[in-house]
């Protein structure tokens, strides 16, 4: 099949190269044209495993293609997926402006049939709004569909060529059809609903996995309280069926460009209705706090922070990926700075995309994991990359001034910190003091 790909994202990108690989013909449009340059030079302007390899594949192949020209790419492609930005607005509502412009431009473009698939996250009721743009400048028939994508970044190839699932939102036989056989090759779970369910079922999924997170993040604040350990509640928990063991990982918040956005705008899509979306609304505030828990940690352990000297490893809101959008990193160092704390910052690979968002000159951006803990008199874990993960205690040890670590991502285990001489807070589980569990805090009933 003949595709075009608007906008070459995280999610367009992948999913352009994705259908390339599987034998389609794709042209990825964006109107970024120093990103195009990048990707017509065989270099890729996002981080992803695998995506390299499989663009230089696909464009020798003759496959794929990259350019700014719209209107060639959709007057030469039967399907036109759009994957643009649908950023949060200062109100938490979903910013329109880039799909409503991708839509008048499509528009222009349609001379014979074409199915116009959103892909972007969007609120209930856009694909027909989209449809109605089109429509006021296209010279032949076409039908939409809302095809929601659940790709995770770090993962993001995997994913796409393993979805759990397909949804195809759309009124049309034909588009149904199509599109079924576009994603026949990648999963027999193909679902056809309509639109405004389709739409719908993206939201409610990334809310519903923000709950699950909020929720573990909860229970392990009161696992602290009660001298409980989360990993074992989260364990027990996962293994009934009914609830499943992912997203059952406690830290310091979720992030990225995802779930923070996709809640507000769920509760502004649920207010516009006059509903009041209090579980969400709960979700989200418990998730601003958690990102505090590392300072009042640290508070903890050092007392005043002010002129202390504070070592961060990891700025992506996960691993695997150079996407730092919402990450906790960012409030957690503001907070920092606030306090008169001097920040060294470590990232495999996010650090330029921090301090482009950040605007902060206060931080140090450090080149390696030790100097960032290099005679700090706290480390702060923000991010589970498997670099930090490979870092013996003992190196840490050597490296901090004093040996005070705050294990936002939980990755050392309580026989790691034995024999050690760390401070070391943990979340959900209890702190640990030279290698020994803090006691059991006294109950009452
Ligand atoms: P992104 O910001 O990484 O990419 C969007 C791209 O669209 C940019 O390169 C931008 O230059 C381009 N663009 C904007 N307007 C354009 C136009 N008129 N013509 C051509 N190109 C244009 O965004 P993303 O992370 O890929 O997300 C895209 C959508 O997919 C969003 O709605 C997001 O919510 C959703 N989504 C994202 C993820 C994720 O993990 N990133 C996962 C599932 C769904």
């Amino acid at each position: 099949m003949r595709l075009a790909v608007i906008g070459t994202g995280y999610v367009g990108l992948v999913s352009g190269v994705c259908f390339s690989e599987l034998g389609n013909q794709v042209i990825c449009v964006d109107n970024v044209q120093e990103k195009v340059n990048l990707l017509n030079n065989g270099e890729v302007p996002i981080h992803e495993p695998g995506l390299r390899e499989l663009i230089a594949k696909n464009t020798q192949a003759g496959r794929l293609s990259f350019t700014t020209d719209l209107y060639e790419a959709v007057n030469n492609s039967e399907i036109i997926i759009i994957a643009v930005g649908t950023p949060s607005l200062p109100n938490g509502k979903a910013n329109l402006s880039y799909i409503e412009l991708a839509a008048e431009e499509i528009g222009h473009a349609v001379h014979d049939y074409k199915v116009i698939v959103v892909k972007s996250t969007v609120p209930v009721g856009t694909n027909e709004r989209v449809a109605e743009l089109i429509s006021k400048h296209a010279s032949a028939s076409f039908d939409f569909a809302s095809v929601p994508e659940f790709l995770r970044e770090g993962t993001a190839v995997r994913d796409t060529m393993n979805p759990d699932r397909i949804i195809i939102g759309t009124l049309s036989d034909k588009a149904a059809d199509m599109l079924t056989e576009l994603h026949r090759p990648l999963t027999d779970q193909i679902t056809i609903t309509d639109v405004r369910s389709s739409e719908m079922i993206k939201y409610a999924s990334n809310a519903f996995l923000a709950t699950k997170i909020s929720f573990i993040n909860e229970i392990a604040n009161i696992c602290e309280k009660v001298g409980a350990d989360v990993e074992e509640v989260a364990k027990g928990m996962g293994m009934d069926k009914r609830i499943g063991s992912s997203f059952l990982k406690a830290g310091i918040g979720y992030g990225g460009s995802c779930f923070p956005k996709d809640t507000q705008a769920l509760i502004q899509i649920a207010g516009q209705m006059d509903y009041d979306f209090k579980l969400l609304k709960s979700v989200v505030e418990v998730n601003r706090d958690q990102r505090f828990n590392v300072i009042r940690k640290l508070e903890d352990l050092l007392g005043d922070i002010n002129g202390k000297t504070i070592g961060i490893w990891g700025l992506a809101f996960k691993p695997e990926t150079d996407d730092v959008r919402d990450a906790p990193a960012f409030e957690i160092i503001e907070a920092l700075i606030e306090r008169g704390a001097h920040v060294k910052a470590y990232d495999p690979i996010a650090s330029d995309n921090f301090n482009k968002s950040f605007h902060g000159k206060e931080i140090l951006y450090c080149d390696s994991a030790e100097e960032a803990a290099l005679n700090a008199d706290a480390l702060c874990i923000l991010t589970e990359w498997k670099e930090f993960i490979d870092i013996p205690l003992s190196d840490i040890q050597l490296w901090l001034k004093t040996p005070n670590l705050i294990d936002g991502r939980n990755i050392y285990s309580e026989e790691d910190l034995e024999n050690t001489p760390f401070a070391y807070y943990s979340v959900g589980r209890p702190k640990m003091n030279n290698g020994v569990r803090e006691g059991k805090p006294i109950l009452t009933f």
